[in-house]
This record gives C-alpha cells, structure tokens and sequence, in this order.
C-alpha cells in the first residue's frame, strides 16, 4: 500500500518548539505572555499593516472585526456564496442578515457584478473572500462599495501573504479576518487574528475581545459593553510567531505545489482549474479541481479511486444558499448560483500541505491522468 497522502498537515520545522518550550517552561501559558503580543506585530508587519489582533480562532476574528465596524441587527452584509460556513456565522452572530452573491467562474472568488446587483441601502458590509489563496478582485469591489457608502473587508482566512498590486491581504481593505487554523499557510493550531490599518478599529477590537474590560482602567471591574472572551493563549502565539517567521518560505512552498499541480493538471482533459486574479499573487492554500464531463468519468468515481491509492481529497464547500441553518436563519436562499453550484457539485481538492514533495504531486496527477474515461 503506497503511503497515505492527507490533505493537509502542517509543516512546523521553525522555531515552534523552542518556543512554546519556552512559554511553557517560563508558567506563561494564558493570553498575557509576552508572544501574544510579539505574534501580532509580526504578523501585521507581514501583511503590510499597523494593527494586529489575536484572538482563538478565525471565525471570531470575522466577528470582532464585524463588531468593531458596528455591524448589527437591521443591517445586511454581502458574502461570497462560494465560502467557508464561517463567513456566514459570523454576520449572523452580529444579529445581521447575510446576502449572498455568486461566484465568478474563473476566479471563483466573489464576482463585482453579483455584489452590484444586491447592494442596497441597507448593505453595511461586504466581505470578500480570497478563495484557496486567490485575491479578489479588490478595486472593483471597493468602487461599488464606495459608490454605497458600505465597507468592504476581507475574510483572508486561505490567503496569508496573497497580493494584488504589490499589498498583501489583510492590508487590502478597511479590517481584514484571519485564521491560524492547521490547515492554513501559516498556523498555530487553532488561531485568528484582525489585522487592520484604523486605529480606532483596532482599539474596538482589543476592547470586545477581552470582556470589555476597560482599556485604560482594566482593573476597576466595571463594563459599559456587552463584550467578548475571544483572547488567544501565549502557547499558539508561540506557535504563530515561528511560524510567521517562516511565512515566506511557507509561501514559496505552496507557491511553487500549486505551479507543479497546475502545470500538470491542465494537460488532463477535462480538468478545469482556478484562474488567478490578473496583478494578482495566488498562495495556493488548496489546490482545487473541478470536472467536466469531458473527463470520461464521475468525481465521485474519481475520488473512491485517489482513496483507493491512499491519497485523500475533500469536496469543496457547498454554497451559502444551500445551509439549512442559514435559511432557518432568514436568510434569502432562493436565488439562482449556477457558478456556486457547478464548483460545489463537480470540484475537489488534493494534497496541499506545505511538506509535499515533487514526487507527491506528480503521484496524484498521474493517478488523475491514468485514471481518465
Ligand atoms: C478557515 C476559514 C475560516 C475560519 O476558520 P477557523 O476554523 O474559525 O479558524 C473562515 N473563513 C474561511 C474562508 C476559511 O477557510
């Protein structure tokens, strides 16, 4: 049986351990040690921007950056309907209503033209989403918003280090949401952080995401605001750090699989792949596919067939509008999201870890390649 081929693990050949070691070793293992703090400068300087702020996880980081901006019931935020269920949780948690808009077929990231037909008034928010490391097509984006009065921000949570026009993600937009999740390009096991430019945001965010606590008198034990417990710990800030250290490498990496992956797939018939962004710089955090009948036979037939060699694959997410909680939730899902739905029902994605080798990918493309119909 060849070796097992997970779709991703994290690659920690840094200074992880060293680190955590030392946070460990010194009893500073809540949110006050001194790599909380070290993580978020690092990584705001990494993405080109002022202000970093950790918090546990990537969801909530949306969230405080929603809560900061001022996002509640009464108001709509635009979602790409092809994302991650976190998008979504995160406007609902504000008490405001997700919109969805439809994805454009060769980016697959959340198309300008399907943001201008459901903006509106009530629009406070649109949210881009940089799908599997792909930046957005940002200007355009900001020109409708702009012409809306709504903020646009970003759910940067698959595209550390991703650029358009020479500025990363997460310094492309008014406030931007990250997850460290162990998947991502850079991570700390479980992990977000809101990066932003706005002091004022910043400030908002540091102060929903520690109960409150005043900022100048944290000591006085009164609160004027509902807040929340959203702190990391100084163990995954340890984590992060290393790994920030190592972005660029990281970086080239998945940077140099995702040319390899492409490189190969595009001559199989039948393979549709992702196109980038013109002027933009796509990180590969997935390598993903989507097949046409042209292929010779089914994804799910191609599918039982990697898993037969050991090589594991996930489906790509199913659509906004398709979530029966987000329905329940009020949400508009009856529209028509053709490009969601062809990506949702005929895509997949392949090994995409840091550590894969050459040998790796060219073993999944020739499985993929010898396999067609
Ligand atoms: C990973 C991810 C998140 C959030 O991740 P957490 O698991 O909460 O850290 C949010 N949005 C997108 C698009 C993601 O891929």
């Amino acid at each position: 049986m060849p070796k097992f081929m997970p779709v991703c693990e994290p690659l920690l050949s840094g200074n992880e351990l060293a680190y955590v070691t030392d946070a460990v070793s010194s009893g500073w293992i809540s949110s006050s040690g001194k790599y909380v703090g070290a993580f978020e400068e690092a990584f705001a300087a990494y993405c080109g921007a002022k202000h970093g702020i950790a918090v546990c996880n990537g969801t909530v980081a949306l969230h405080l950056a929603m809560v900061a901006l001022g996002v509640g019931p009464g108001d709509e935020v635009i979602i790409p309907d092809f994302t991650m269920m976190a998008s979504a949780l995160a406007v609902c948690y504000t008490g405001a209503i997700p919109v969805f808009a439809d994805a454009d077929p060769h980016t697959w990231n959340i198309s300008p033209d399907a943001v201008a037909a459901k903006i509106t008034s009530r629009t406070k928010v649109v949210m881009a989403m940089h799908v599997f490391g792909n930046p957005c097509d940002m200007k355009k984006l900001q020109d409708i918003c702009d012409a809306h009065g709504a903020v646009l921000m970003e759910d940067a949570a698959e595209a550390h280090g991703a650029s358009l026009g020479g500025r990363r993600s997460g310094s492309l937009s008014r406030i931007a949401g990250f997850s460290f999740f162990a998947n991502k390009n850079i991570t700390c096991g479980e992990g977000g952080m809101v990066v932003t430019d706005d002091d004022g945001l910043a400030q908002a965010c540091r102060y929903h995401k520690n109960l409150c606590f005043p900022l100048d008198t944290p000591r006085n034990y009164m609160h004027a605001d509902i807040g929340f417990n959203y702190r990391m710990s100084n163990i995954h800030a340890a984590i992060g750090l290393a790994q920030t250290e190592q972005g660029d490498v990281l970086k080239a990496l998945r940077q140099k699989h995702g040319h390899l992956y492409r490189e190969r797939l595009a001559a199989i018939p039948g393979v549709l792949l992702q196109k980038d962004q013109p002027d933009g710089e796509n990180v590969f955090w997935m390598n993903g596919l989507v097949l046409t009948p042209e292929y010779g036979r089914s994804r799910e037939e191609l599918i039982a067939h990697l898993k037969a060699q050991s090589i594991d694959t996930r489906l790509f997410f199913n659509g906004m509008h398709r979530q029966p909680a987000l329905r329940k939730y009020g949400c508009a899902c009856d529209g028509l999201y053709p490009v969601s739905d062809m990506l949702a029902d005929h895509g997949f994605y392949l090994s995409s870890g840091s550590g894969l080798s050459d040998e790796d990918i060219h073993r999944v493309c020739d499985v993929i390649d010898a396999f067609k119909g």
